[in-house]
């Protein structure tokens, strides 16, 4: 990707204006990845935890790199950029909201989690954040699956 893209694409995150649309479905995983461990990481290890072939991540971890969310450190492994962090809090940050949607009608929390990890893809960060907003910024997750207690909106963060 053009560096002038990449600087563009940092200013409007810094404004907090992305759309949420951003990122292909099979990359979520990738972020929420490393997101969670907040460190390097090797390929392999993502091979393995998200069952995608070793030349599959490489492939996909390149084009993050060129995306700006990623940075790879040669040798060592990968790990998110400030941006990256911020695009993947706000990943997890959708998914604690529409489970919590899909938690009114009496589906069960697993069945949640997978709908939910599903159709979130689709779904705009200003409809996340409006529905937040409407529930009043609630702050404990509903996941069955994942690693955070908190819900990741950036109003209880603050
Ligand atoms: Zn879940
Ligand atoms: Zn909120």
């Amino acid at each position: 990707m053009d560096i002038l893209i990449i600087i563009y694409m940092s200013v409007n995150f810094e404004k907090g204006s992305f759309s949420g649309l951003e990122l292909t479905p099979r990359k979520i995983p990738y972020m929420k990845y490393l997101l969670s461990k907040n460190d390097l990481v090797r390929t392999n290890e993502l091979s393995e935890n998200l069952g995608v072939e070793p030349s599959t991540v490489t492939k996909t971890l390149d084009e993050l790199v060129d995306e700006g969310y990623v940075y790879r450190e040669p040798y060592r492994g990968v790990r998110l950029t400030d941006i990256g962090v911020k695009y993947a809090s706000f990943l997890v940050h959708r998914h604690q909201i529409l489970e919590l949607v899909f938690g009114k009608y009496g589906i069960s929390p697993k069945e949640i989690c997978d709908e939910v990890s599903r159709i979130e893809p689709f779904v705009s960060k200003k409809s996340v954040d409006t529905i937040c907003a409407s529930m009043g910024h609630p702050t404990i997750s509903q996941c069955p699956s994942g690693s955070y207690n908190r819900i990741l909106c950036p109003e209880n963060l603050k």
